[in-house]
């Protein structure tokens, strides 16, 4: 197909989905099928439907890694699994105090969503009231601000607790696609995950479920998890991108090139158009100089740090939403010099526990 012609194919389609077409599988395989050369093209296309609900804006997230490591799970891409040799922080709870004064620096920095993050399964009843603690303390300290908590998998009287608290979102990734699943973790299933993001929802938190994506999936499962995602009517999808940690099972896994990543985020967003899809850990990695881009599609990410990775220092980060003409969510535009998103990002990268591996819990 030629050039002008492909383009041609994705402005219309674009048109028919903002018109409420459901972008369907072939439409979706097309899409991952784009060459590098109509990547861009492609970006500028589903960028529409990004402006049309999000406008300019980026919304900044902000992770507080409330316990670090010690997971008896065997997720493969995960930093923080049984056995894993890498080279992370392991720490037990956060006090509530320290959980606090984190998700205060990461508000302060421009997040209108604090993400609560802990490894493990799921928590037990004493972690669920530690953590209703710190939810009622952080929204007390920062009016306004959304608090989504990331525990492992949860049963619906826990969920029910955290939501009472306050909790506005509970995060539970999907990660792959089902027929995928069994290649990345033998100690719980896929459908244990979709149960806890039904749980979440169950009990009115907004549910936020997303990919990890270049663990050796093929096309067909990037497109089945995307659906997946639309079926479960995720609010919210944080896609990753593979870091492959060193004494974890898929290290030195490198599938992913920074246009394939453009062509799997805009895939998200032609099948969830009105959904907040954010770019979230090993962005600065795989989609490296394109990550402004990748802002035309998404209009979500994290700020600063991961769970057990440093990301990009906050203040580029903010600098690189201005730059790239966006303004962050809740906030009015910076001035456009250097240094200007004015942000104590040396506070900021100094989070108590320090670094934290993909949000991917
Ligand atoms: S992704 Fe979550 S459940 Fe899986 S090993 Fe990592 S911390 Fe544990």
């Amino acid at each position: 197909m030629g050039q002008e012609v492909w383009t041609a194919g994705v402005a219309e389609l674009v048109e028919r989905i903002a018109d409420g077409h459901a972008l369907t599988a072939e439409e979706a395989l097309a899409v991952l099928a784009t060459p590098d050369a109509g990547t861009l093209a492609l970006v500028a296309e589903a960028g529409r439907l990004r402006r049309r609900r999000f406008g300019a804006t980026v919304k900044v997230n902000y992770l507080v890694n409330l316990k670090s490591g010690l997971c008896p799970e065997d997720c493969t891409y995960c930093s923080q699994r049984l056995g894993s040799e890498a080279q992370i922080l392991k720490y037990k709870w956060l006090s509530t105090e320290d959980a606090a004064e984190q998700a205060g620096l990461g508000v302060q920095g421009g997040a209108s969503r604090v993400c609560l993050v802990a490894s493990g399964r799921g928590p037990t009843d004493r972690d669920v009231n530690r953590v209703t603690d710190m939810i009622v303390r952080v929204k007390d300290e920062n009016p306004g601000v959304e608090v989504c908590a990331c525990l492992g998998l949860i049963k619906e009287r826990h969920a029910a607790k955290l939501a009472a608290a306050g909790a506005d979102a509970y995060n539970h990734n999907l990660n792959t696609a089902e027929s995928k699943y069994q290649d990345i973790c033998t100690t719980h299933t896929y459908a244990d995950r979709v149960a806890t993001v039904e749980a979440s929802k169950a009990v009115g938190m907004s549910p936020c479920s997303g990919l990890i994506v270049g663990l050796g999936e093929s096309d067909e499962q990037l497109v089945e998890a995307a659906f997946a995602l639309r079926d479960l009517d995720a609010d919210s999808i944080p896609v990753n991108f593979l870091m492959p940690f060193e004494g974890t099972p898929l290290e030195g896994t490198w599938e992913l090139t920074p246009l394939k990543c453009l062509r799997i985020l805009a895939m998200v967003r032609l099948v969830c158009p009105d959904r907040e899809v954010r770019i979230a850990g090993g962005r600065e990695m795989h989609l490296r100089s394109l990550q402004p881009v990748a802002l035309e599609v998404a209009n979500s990410l994290f700020l600063g740090d991961y769970l057990t990775s440093e990301g990009q220092a906050a203040e580029q980060d903010l600098q690189m939403i201005a730059d790239a003409g966006f303004t962050v969510l809740g906030r009015a535009a910076p001035p456009s010099a250097p240094g200007a998103a004015g942000v104590d990002a040396p506070a900021l990268r100094r989070r108590g526990a320090g670094t934290a591996a993909a949000p991917n819990a």
